[in-house]
């Protein structure tokens, strides 16, 4: 019986190894290119036909990946036509709502936005895409971990997460130009309305609980601060209970 050397074999597994590297690189880059086609086929179908028109939030929309926020099982998923769970009963919202939010804002570049309830750190990655920076809050404290980290992994820089109760705001950074809130109050929190720029907008989801509630554009002038209902909306709650 004849045996195999092993510095006979070790060319063999080094082409092998090297073999299998590049088969694998080739499936990654097939799947990053897949993904990035559903990604343009949401932004076309999803938003545009509906009415989303700002460059901004198109291309931001375009760049963020949506199923790099939703855990690995559900990425498949990341571009359909609706919210996806994200873990502890929360949801990352609707691609059509993300944007519908941010074309609201009318983001600008340097633009500093507040936003509440992070959750997987979707919205604030696509407000950051269009050159805003983010101070976002987000109650869950796995949740506000989990999406600072990722957050930093992808390369948002200008997204800053912090644990806590959004209703109380970030007052360090404040005034802002612009609020953007994920969950659904049952009154606009007072605290955010003052941190809010004179001649700055504020988009929040107002209604009970678990009920179709409205969003709401408040935009707070000189002299007065006006609210207007946009549509009617389903969020999750907004929370107090920290
Ligand atoms: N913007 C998120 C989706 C958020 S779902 C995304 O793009 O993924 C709403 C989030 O608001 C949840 O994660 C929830 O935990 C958080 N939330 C609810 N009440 C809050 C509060 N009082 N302060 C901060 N975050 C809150």
């Amino acid at each position: 019986m004849q045996c195999f050397r092993t510095h006979k074999l070790r060319p063999v597994l080094i082409f092998s190894m090297l073999l299998l590297g590049v088969a694998a690189w080739a499936v990654g880059a097939d799947r990053d290119a897949a993904f990035e086609k559903a990604r343009e086929r949401m932004v076309r179908t999803q938003l545009q036909r509906r009415g989303i028109s700002d460059p901004v939030t198109l291309e931001a929309m375009a760049s963020v990946p949506r199923h790099l926020f939703v855990s690995p099982d559900l990425a498949e998923e990341a571009y359909t036509d609706g919210p996806l769970p994200i873990g502890f009963g929360q949801t990352i919202s609707q691609p059509y709502i993300v944007a519908f939010m941010t074309e609201t804002v009318r983001p600008v570049p340097k633009m500093k936005i507040l936003e509440v309830g992070t959750g997987s750190g979707y919205q604030a990655a696509v407000l950051a895409e269009t050159g805003a920076e983010v101070y976002t809050i987000e109650i869950i404290p796995e949740l506000a971990e989990s999406a600072a980290a990722r957050l930093q992994r992808l390369g948002y820089v200008g997204v800053h997460v912090k644990e806590g109760d959004g209703y109380f705001g970030w007052e360090e950074h404040a005034p802002y130009d612009a609020v953007v809130v994920t969950a659904a109050a049952p009154f606009i929190p007072p605290p955010l309305l003052d941190q809010l720029k004179t001649g700055g907008r504020m988009v929040i989801p107002v209604g009970s609980p678990f009920l179709l509630q409205t969003l709401m554009l408040v935009e707070k002038g000189e002299e007065e601060t006006i609210s207007r209902s946009l549509m009617p909306v389903r969020f999750v709650p907004f929370r107090r209970d920290g």
